[in-house]
């Protein structure tokens, strides 16, 4: 289903196009079909990602007569932002509310001069990797393109529209929010050109990065549908423990998931590196011997990895490992010759990370029941979820 096919219905059940989800191209058709010429789409794009406009009274440079012809056929409407927190170390986080039942959260993390937007692509996840808190809150529904390019132009315009002045505070957007990216495959493409637009938010093919925990159809065909920088979310250095952390690795193991990250570098015009994201357990993946395998695993891939102490969350069995134990792990990687950086948790105080304010507010499945029923069977009771 293309974007233009997502028409909401006015009181008076006038269809209108949602003009925040369509990318360039289809915004062009959009003009043509109501008889516009096409460049006109690129006052508007400018309007909606540049300026953050949602009311077509204040694009100043478009004719009264194009601005009634849009009200009646388009709207820019973005989802409501039922939370807002910022961080005392400038991390901020929304909490985005979809629809009556649905929520998603969207996270800016500063750094330097850099800005990184983590951005969600569904509510909920299906995949259920043990250690992360989306997973537990089951899966409800993929994002439109406007939902997900919403949280860019929410965060945008919480920086009071940078371009009049000059600064960029976005300069970074990694699709690693709630969700697995590639289970959206057409509308997290989609949404992305819209970001890589330099008429949407200009983010350069480096700094925009998709991350999967091993989707390896779609990410066969990733590279060919838009140029992003690849994430893989690893975790752990053999197919007996990732079966356990990240399910889906039963469906695509190992061997195939590093075959698709070798098939995504060797395609790619430049010098490209997959990025491994390897998020560290006390005492489950974080042993010397499992660096080993891990350097084993990687060693003739361009990569670098990407080291993340685990941030526990309530009824996780998990814990995160101690600052000596996370260095002596780097330092067998870093011998190797793995750039391997540590991440450092930011916005604590606020709970940036993943699903977890959203987490508070909804579990649709009871999928966080069962896994506290798993953990403390004493304690809860399990009620079969409604269908
Ligand atoms: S880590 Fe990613 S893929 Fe796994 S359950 Fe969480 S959101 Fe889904």
């Amino acid at each position: 289903m293309s974007e233009l096919d997502l028409i909401t219905e006015t009181p008076s059940s006038t269809p209108k196009v949602n003009l925040l989800g369509l990318t360039r191209e289809q915004l062009e058709q959009f003009f043509v079909e109501i008889g516009e010429k096409k460049f006109r789409s690129q006052q508007i794009m400018k309007w909606v990602h540049h300026f953050g406009v949602d009311n077509f009274d204040d694009m100043q440079n478009v004719g009264k007569g194009l601005k009634e012809k849009l009200k009646a056929r388009a709207e820019i409407v973005a989802p409501t932002v039922t939370h807002f927190k910022e961080s005392t170390d400038g991390t901020r986080k929304w909490v985005v509310q979809l629809d009556a039942k649905n929520s998603v959260e969207t996270v800016f993390i500063p750094d330097g001069k850099r800005g990184t937007l983590c951005v969600s692509s569904q509510v909920g996840c299906a995949l259920d990797c043990s250690f992360c808190s989306t997973g537990k809150q089951g899966f409800q529904r993929d994002l439109t393109v406007a939902e997900i390019i919403a949280q860019v132009w929410i965060a945008h315009r919480s920086f009071g529209t940078p371009e009049h002045k000059g600064a960029r505070h976005i300069t970074n957007v990694v699709m690693m929010g709630m969700g697995e990216p590639l289970l959206n495959f057409e509308n997290v493409v989609n949404a992305m050109h819209l970001m890589r637009d330099d008429l949407g938010y200009g983010i350069a093919k480096k700094r925009l990065t998709l991350s999967t925990s091993g989707v390896v159809p779609q990410m066969y065909e990733l590279y060919d549908r838009i140029d992003v920088a690849l994430a893989v979310s690893l975790h752990a250095p053999n197919d007996e423990l990732r079966n356990e952390l990240v399910p889906i690795n039963k469906k695509y193991p190992l061997k195939e998931l590093m075959k698709a990250c070798h098939a995504y570098v060797d395609k790619a015009t430049d010098s490209r590196r997959v990025t491994i994201e390897y998020v560290l357990l006390e005492g489950v993946n974080d042993n010397f011997e499992q660096a080993y395998e891990l350097i084993e695993l990687l060693k003739t891939l361009p990569c670098k990895i990407n080291l993340i102490p685990f941030n526990p969350f309530p009824h996780n069995p998990y814990k995160k490992p101690n600052g000596m134990r996370v260095r002596a792990f780097q330092e067998v990687l870093q011998k190797a010759g793995f750039v391997s950086p540590i991440r450092t948790t930011r916005g604590d105080d606020i709970d940036a990370a993943c699903g977890q304010l959203v987490g508070q507010v909804q579990d649709k499945t009871r999928r966080s029941e069962r896994w506290q029923a798993k953990i403390n069977p004493q304690v809860v009771e399990v009620r079969p979820a409604k269908g």
